[in-house]
């Protein structure tokens, strides 16, 4: 089975170095027009719509989207979700088709010693009910990031159980 339930956008490639985000010089990810334009405050969207562009992934950079031409950068206040990777403070969604957080993946481990999220979304991807090209704010599948989730907090559970 894969993966994803998405496939990945396409971003005009543009110049060489369009890719980095003009704030943090980080490298960014394409993310379509149809994410970026189904999150943008609507009284932000210029006429026909945002183009194509990248996601900024840094957490200590407000900026979220930007693009290859003029347009100007997005950041995360200027859209309507709360973006789980720019968030210094719970609770941080990863999920946002179904509005897992990361918080209740730790909730759901330390209750059980097992985290059936990712099964649940697993189940509802099959099913094609998600719809993370118009909700995820970095347009891609969110099993990635619910994962790697799951990992960090089995390994932070880990090293607390070591210290105790
Ligand atoms: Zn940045």
């Amino acid at each position: 089975m894969s993966d994803s339930c998405c496939t990945l956008p396409n971003a005009d490639a543009g110049t060489a170095g369009a890719d980095r985000c003009p704030s943090c010089s980080r490298k960014g990810k394409p993310v379509g027009a149809e994410t970026i334009n189904a999150l943008a405050r609507p009284e932000l969207q210029p006429a026909g719509g945002f183009p194509a562009g990248y996601v900024c992934t840094n957490p200590d950079d407000p900026i979220l989207y930007f693009f290859p031409g003029d347009t100007p950068a997005l950041s995360q206040d200027d859209v309507t979700v709360r973006v789980g990777f720019k968030e210094a403070e719970a609770p941080h969604l990863v999920c946002y088709c179904f509005e897992h957080t990361r918080e209740d993946i730790q909730h759901e481990y330390r209750q059980h010693g097992e985290s059936l999220i990712e099964a649940s979304i697993r189940e509802q991807v099959s099913q094609g009910t998600c719809s993370c090209e118009v909700k995820n704010p970095t347009g891609r599948c969110c099993l990635g990031e619910v994962r790697a989730a799951y990992r960090d907090l089995v390994e932070l559970v880990t090293a607390e159980e070591l210290q105790s």
